[in-house]
C-alpha cells in the first residue's frame, strides 16, 4: 500500500537472442482471442473508435485506462497504542476506521462504477476476503476481477521460497474460494517483491503482475522461461496519500486530469495506458467524487478504454505489438 522504488531500466523490445519476437509469442499465447480480451474489459464502456489514432488496442481504442481498486481491510494485525504508562493497548478508535472501508467505502466505490459502467481490478487480501465474504463476492458479482494481494496484508520479500509460495498459494486459494474467481494477477504489500516471487506466481498460475513503474504500457518479461506479463501499477495517481487523512482531494482531481490529457494527446502516436489506484479504506465522499468526475471527464473523450488489468495482461501476453523484454527485470 506504500509506494515502490524505483527500478526502471533501459527499454528493451528485442526478442532474447535466438528467439523470434514472433516465437516468443507464440509459444506463450493462451488460447485467449481478441474478442475474449475485449469480453474480460467493461462491455458497456466499449471504446469508440478514434479515426486519428493508430491501431494500438483492440478496436480501435486510443487509450487504455485501468483502476486498481485495494482490498485490504481486515487483513491487517489489531491496531495498537501506547498508553502514558508505556505498555501497549488495543486502538478501539483505529479499528473503527477500518471498518469504513466495509460499511461505506467499498459499496460507494461499487455503486460509483455500476453508475459510470467501467469494470476495475481489486486486488485483494485473503483474509479481508474470509472476514467480509458478502462484500468480496459482491466484487466479483458485479463484474470486477478479483487479483490478489497476499493473504495477510504483510511484506512478503523476506520470506523463504517454500514460505513465499505457500503465502502467494493461500492467497489465491482464499480469494478463489470466497468470489469463485482464481486470480490470475498479483500484487504485493507495498509492491516489495523478493527474487522468488515472479517465478512462484508463474508457477502458481498468475499470468501476471503489477509490482512495477517502469512504463505507461503493459508488457511481456520471460519468468521461468514462460511470457508473462506485467501490467504496470501507478505511484504518483495513487490514493495513498489520504492515508491519515492527509491529501487534497482538489489536487487528486488536478493531478487525474492532467496526467489523463497528456497522456491522451501521447496516444495519438503510441500505445498509452493509465493507471489509477484506489485503497478500500480512505474512500471517503469527496474521493469518490473526484474519481467519479474524473471517469465522466474521460469518458467525454473518443477512444477512452477502461479496460480490467487482466484485459491487458492478455492482450500483452497474446498481441505480437506488445513489448517483450529479455530478462525479468
Ligand atoms: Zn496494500
Amino acid at each position: 500500500m506504500t509506494n515502490a522504488g524505483h527500478n526502471s531500466e533501459s527499454r528493451n523490445d528485442d526478442a532474447a537472442p535466438g528467439v523470434s519476437r514472433r516465437n516468443f509469442v507464440a509459444a506463450g499465447a493462451t488460447a485467449a482471442t481478441a474478442a475474449a480480451v475485449l469480453a474480460q474489459s467493461s462491455s458497456n464502456a466499449a471504446a469508440k473508435k478514434h479515426p486519428a489514432s493508430r491501431a494500438f488496442w483492440p478496436d480501435g481504442a486510443r487509450l487504455a485506462i485501468t483502476v486498481s481498486m485495494v482490498v485490504e481491510t481486515g487483513a491487517d494485525p489489531a491496531p495498537t497504542t501506547k498508553g502514558p504508562d508505556g505498555k501497549t493497548y488495543p486502538n478501539l478508535y483505529a479499528e473503527t476506521a477500518a471498518e469504513y472501508a466495509t460499511r461505506e467505502a467499498i459499496p460507494r466505490m461499487l455503486d460509483m462504477f455500476d453508475r459510470r459502467r467501467i469494470k476495475v481490478t481489486a486486488m485483494m487480501c485473503g483474509q479481508s476476503c474470509e472476514r467480509f465474504p458478502a462484500l468480496a463476492k459482491e466484487v466479483a458479482q458485479r463484474g470486477h476481477e478479483c487479483g490478489a494481494h497476499g493473504s495477510s496484508h504483510s511484506v512478503q520479500f523476506q520470506l523463504s521460497r517454500d514460505a513465499e509460495r505457500d503465502f502467494i498459494k493461500t492467497a489465491a486459494d482464499q480469494v478463489e474460494k470466497v468470489t469463485g474467481q482464481r486470480p490470475v494477477g498479483y500484487n504485493c504489500r507495498a509492491q516489495l517483491r523478493s527474487p522468488n516471487t515472479l517465478s512462484l506466481e508463474q508457477e502458481l498460475g498468475f499470468i501476471y503482475h503489477i509490482d512495477d513503474i517502469s512504463r505507461d504500457e503493459p508488457f511481456v518479461i520471460p519468468v521461468n522461461g514462460k511470457p508473462f506479463a506485467v501490467v504496470p501499477y501507478t505511484a504518483h495517481l495513487n490514493d495513498i496519500p489520504f492515508f491519515n487523512n492527509h491529501g487534497v482531494a482538489a489536487s487528486f482531481a488536478e493531478d487525474l486530469k492532467l496526467e489523463f490529457d497528456a497522456l491522451y494527446a501521447e496516444a495519438e502516436f503510441k500505445r498509452r495506458m493509465m493507471v489509477v489506484t484506489l485503497h478500500d479504506s480512505v474512500a471517503r465522499a469527496n474521493r469518490v467524487k473526484v474519481f467519479d468526475d474524473f471517469v465522466g471527464y474521460a469518458q467525454r473523450h473518443s477512444g477512452v478504454w477502461f479496460a480490467r488489468a487482466d484485459a491487458l495482461a492478455r492482450w500483452a501476453l497474446t498481441s505480437p505489438d506488445s513489448i517483450k523484454e529479455t530478462k525479468a527485470t
